[in-house]
């Protein structure tokens, strides 16, 4: 393990602390998936790059990760506060579809979204439906101290444990205005963790407890997924912002509730030692929201020809804590740097490679990356980029300071005299923990085509070398000729691009 200690902002303690495992040589980590009611926007998105990048320094700095992210396929109500409908059976009626089907159709999206980002798959998906069994022995565990049973379903009374909401930034008084008055709560706070099904009504996904028939709340969820997977306490929770206000405080209370009734002065007692937070992306009218009509999805960048590791790239950039606005013309400079990147390897894989031909030399790098965690790197000896390997790492120890790791990894593409087996090593070694797919994008990846373009690739290349030999040979006519060929096919011809990027879609 390297020198630095890996420091997380926990934010149950308000402090930035030392990661210790709770297991030696293990980090396990839950992290509060998609209600899948909506396709995700790109601000949720954000918040799985989140982890992913977690995960990675984590395992970058040694530990063997057990990470675990739930589907919400049931329980999320339109008010995350125990108000209004469930989210999943308001689409479901408006789209006159079971839902089941609306689950389905936007787990797959989530996870094209997640392949698209190279968000690494978690070590299990958890599915709140396939745990309803061990959600309601969880509530017979906890109901006779902490629950009371009124029409509406059973609910968690908040005063029976101790610090509840110590989590949340928002006074309580705030906290209690956002919250509806339901008739019978004993707490403005409390919630409930098991909603019967009104007399009358049925509902598409409901399920018979000692409570009535009904569905749990969503609270309910995270609290049985996590402990069930990971055991309490695990390592870290993760979520967005939003979650640290409601959410998790009443996870954290439930859990309390399942474990010790005992404070928060003692952060395991909450369930994890770590709660993390990523901030919101926002765009220029304020937060996104997924359940207000028009929204940003990756797909809307993609059709506008940015590669989704574009935006992955601009999420890195800012610090996981700090709030991020979304802008086209940000992702539009997000899109150039990730461009050099891309074209700085290339010229280090091809000298390289001209190395490796005049030497006979066997062809050693490690492209994937695999075998280099940073213990191997530096043993290896970092053949003249310790000082980028020092300050990655302490970038990433620091809270997961990626804009500085970021620049240190161009640092070791720009470093003079040194092998360039060397650099590419320790580029695979540090993109593993950045995820940006340096050593197998191509140009090629990074022009995104528009729907219409019809001309393919090849193409392109070939008239592009006919119109260099055209001008080689001075025939400017037939140059030019060429590209209006080509623009008439949408390839605008790049002449004297400052990045040498050729040609792109127009
Ligand atoms: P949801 O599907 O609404 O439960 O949200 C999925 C994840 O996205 C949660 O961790 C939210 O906290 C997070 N999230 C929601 N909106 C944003 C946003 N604008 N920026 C960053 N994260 C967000
Ligand atoms: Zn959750």
């Amino acid at each position: 393990m390297s020198d630095t200690p890996l420091r997380l902002y926990n934010s149950l303690t308000r402090q930035l602390e030392e990661f210790q495992p709770l297991h030696p040589g293990e980090a396990r980590v839950y992290t509060c998936g998609p209600t899948v009611y909506n396709y995700p926007h790109i601000g949720n998105m954000r918040a799985y790059v989140f982890a992913d990048v977690l995960g990675r320094v984590l395992e970058w700095k040694g530990y063997t990760l057990t990470h675990v992210i739930n589907i919400t396929d049931v329980g999320h109500l339109t008010d995350d506060a125990d108000a209004g409908e469930d989210k999943l059976e308001k689409m479901a009626a408006q789209r006159r579809q079971s839902i089941w089907d609306v689950a389905r159709h936007y787990t797959d999206a989530f996870k094209a979204d997640v392949r698209a980002l190279n968000i690494r798959e978690p070590s299990q998906w958890t599915v709140a439906t396939d745990y309803v069994p061990q959600m309601i022995a969880f509530a017979q565990g906890i109901a006779e101290k902490h629950c009371y049973l009124i029409d509406s379903g059973l609910y968690f009374d908040v005063s029976t444990v101790a610090d509840y909401g110590r989590l949340a930034r928002a006074s309580t008084d705030e906290g209690e205005s956002r919250i509806d008055p339901v008739a019978g709560k004993r707490n403005p706070a409390d919630f409930a963790i098991w909603r019967r099904t009104p007399a009358g009504e049925t509902r598409q996904m409901e399920w018979d407890s000692p409570w009535g028939r009904g569905a749990p709340g969503w609270h309910l969820e995270c609290s049985v997924m996590s402990g069930a997977v990971l055991g309490f306490p695990f390592d870290i929770h993760t979520g967005g912002i939003d979650h640290r206000e409601i959410h998790h405080p009443n996870e954290i209370a439930q859990n309390q509730a399942h474990c010790c009734t005992d404070g928060l002065d003692v952060a395991e007692n909450s369930g994890a030692r770590f709660w993390m937070h990523n901030n919101f992306l926002v765009d220029r009218t304020g937060k996104m929201s997924k359940s207000s009509g028009e929204f940003l999805r990756l797909q809307l960048l993609i059709d506008r020809g940015y590669h989704p590791l574009a935006y992955r790239l601009m999420c890195l950039q800012a610090h996981y804590r700090s709030e991020l606005e979304f802008s086209w013309e940000g992702l539009h400079a997000a899109l150039t740097r990730l461009k050099r990147m891309i074209m700085a390897v290339e010229a280090v894989t091809l000298r390289h490679a001209e190395l490796v031909s005049a030497s006979n030399l066997p062809e050693s790098v490690q492209r994937d990356g695999k075998r280099w965690t940073l213990n191997q790197i530096q043993g290896d000896g970092a053949g003249g980029l310790q000082g980028q390997l020092h300050t990655f790492d302490g970038a990433v120890s620091d809270d997961l300071n990626t804009a500085i790791a970021l620049t240190s990894l161009e640092d070791v593409l720009g470093a003079k005299r040194v092998e360039p087996e060397r650099k590419l090593s320790l580029v695979a070694a540090m993109d593993r923990v950045l995820g940006l797919d340096l050593l197998n994008l191509t140009r090629a990846d990074l022009r995104i085509r528009p729907k219409a373009a019809q001309i393919t690739e090849a193409e392109i290349k070939a008239a592009l070398e006919r119109r260099r030999e055209a001008r080689a040979a001075k025939d400017f006519a037939t140059s030019d000729a060429i590209r209006d060929e080509l623009a008439a096919q949408g390839v605008e011809v790049m002449d004297g691009d400052p990045l040498g990027w050729e040609w792109k879609l127009g």
